[in-house]
């Protein structure tokens, strides 16, 4: 893999203030596969500087151009789709397939939103005897997951952009190549010098000084709930805007009216895609006690047809934090129906983590209220409509989740009960204008269309 020896910061690529390095491993046979430089404060702060020399150039720069330079990094990662599949499955162990139609795919629909959002949205309105400005927030520090490498960084860096916002990305310390293959997409699309930069690093390193800088106005971040708490409280102390995306424990509830296999099946598969390193994945299946038995048949069924599908976890660490949570279900008295904690037998290298699906959870369980983050579902029985409800907002998350019914009116009235930022209605499909983000402990703010675009402005009102 091709990989870059120093920090795209400036329109160029630059030493490193530092001498360490990040050795990337394909977690499919734990090879490497690139180093990239571990950056330092010093890095996080000339790139901090570059951003905002650059900001009022940018932020003067008229909507429709900007737009037209968002359109310009689309066409680069149409033209790259192969190389950023590519990369993601040597960085991130995704089957190729997968990296083709997702984590290459789905960026190229969310920059291109945001080209024509860019060009069409309202900067300026009249409320009154007002005119209110919508301007940029300023300097954004954007740090990124490895789980969906290119779509967590197109999700901040389009709006940002549209918004007349500068960046300096952090990325995930395990999946910096895709970093630098889209920071190589904005240099050939032509994005002037300094509006987005790139620093590579340790979270607690590079991610912890960009979050700190006082250089930042705002401070994107997607990722684990305990770092986000971290960064919402560093961020309050300076008084800094601050959109966090984190966590999620989402139910998928199947009412007793609805297609049970097809709900079972699709919601299997949701859970199983990306080897369930989804942070909308829709961990906990409700299914009504009447119905309990013939799901969990129909779900140990699903999970045993991935086999050796799907790829593996992104690390070791999170390999043993997956099996451990495994393992914990069966301590707690959960019934393992498919998979388990064992490795699959054919498979001595890579973080391979069975499929695996638990009967007989309780909403109370270690498995049913914290986020795992692999292939692992719960299956979770209720008695009544009032049940399901409680159960499903029985976390302190509240990030997606899904609804199933014989009609889309009777799922869409439970939906509006949940205590959730996205539910998806009898299967729905990816909307890349639809805002998505969480209630409660899954952050704060919306990635996405518009909203994700009102993230990045704030308002400035003039009298008359
Ligand atoms: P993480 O929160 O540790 O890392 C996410 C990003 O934050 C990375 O770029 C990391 O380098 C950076 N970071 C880490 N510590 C930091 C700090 N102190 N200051 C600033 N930045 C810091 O998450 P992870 O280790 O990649 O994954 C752990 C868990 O997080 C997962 O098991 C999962 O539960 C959750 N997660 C959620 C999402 C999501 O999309 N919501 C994505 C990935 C992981």
């Amino acid at each position: 893999m091709k990989a870059h020896d120093g920090m795209y910061i400036d329109g160029a690529w630059r030493p490193a203030a530092g001498a360490d390095t990040i050795t990337v491993l394909n977690p499919a046979d734990e090879q490497p596969v690139g180093q990239v430089p571990a950056g330092t404060a010093e890095d996080v702060d000339t790139a901090v500087r570059a951003a905002r020399a650059a900001l009022l150039g940018w932020a003067a720069t008229p909507p429709a151009e900007r737009a037209a330079l968002i359109g310009a990094v689309r066409d680069r990662l149409v033209a790259r789709k192969d190389e950023v599949a590519e990369t993601v499955t040597a960085e991130l162990g995704a089957p190729l397939p997968f990296s083709q139609a997702v984590h290459a795919g789905v960026p190229i629909l969310v920059s291109g939103s945001y080209a024509e959002l860019a060009a069409t949205h309202p900067f300026q309105e009249k409320v009154g005897n007002s005119t209110v400005y919508l301007e940029p927030v300023g300097v954004v520090g954007a740090i990124t997951p490895w789980n969906y490498p290119l779509h967590q960084i197109v999700n901040k860096v389009a709006p940002a952009l549209a918004a007349g916002c500068t960046v300096v990305l952090k990325p995930a310390e395990d999946t910096p190549l895709t970093a630098q293959l889209f920071a190589e997409a904005v240099h050939e699309a032509g994005v002037p010098a300094g509006v987005f930069n790139l620093v590579t690093g340790l979270g607690p390193v590079a991610g912890q000084a960009l979050a700190e800088h006082e250089g930042v106005d705002l401070v994107s971040f997607t990722g684990s709930t305990a770092v986000g708490k971290q960064i919402g409280a560093t961020a309050g102390a300076a008084v800094k805007r601050v959109a966090l995306e984190l966590g999620g424990k989402s139910a998928n509830v199947i009412l007793p009216s609805a297609d049970l296999a097809k709900a079972v099946n699709v919601g299997v598969a949701n859970v199983m895609s990306n080897s369930g390193q989804t942070c909308s994945a829709w961990t906990r299946m409700l299914v009504h006690t009447d119905r309990y038995d013939e799901a969990v048949e129909l779900a140990a069924a699903a999970a045993a047809k991935y086999g050796d599908r799907i790829g593996p976890v992104v690390n070791a660490k999170q390999q043993a934090r997956v099996r451990g949570y495994i393992e914990k279900g069966v301590e707690e008295g959960a019934r393992i129906v498919a998979g388990g904690a064992e490795s699959p037998k054919d498979k001595d290298k890579g973080y391979y983590v069975q499929p695996t699906v638990f009967a007989d959870v309780t909403p109370e369980m270690t498995i049913a209220q914290e986020e795992i983050f692999g292939p692992v579902v719960s299956i979770i029985r209720y008695e009544d409509e009032d049940d399901a409800l409680r159960i499903a907002n029985g976390t302190v998350y509240g990030l997606a989740g899904a609804v199933w019914a014989a009609d889309d009116a009777e799922a869409v009235a439970f939906a509006r009960r949940m205590d959730t930022g996205q539910v998806d209605i009898n299967g729905g499909s990816f909307n890349p204008l639809a805002p998505f983000g969480g209630y409660k402990q899954s952050g704060v703010g919306r990635e996405l269309g518009a909203h994700g675009l009102t993230e990045y402005l704030q308002t400035k009102s003039l009298q008359f």
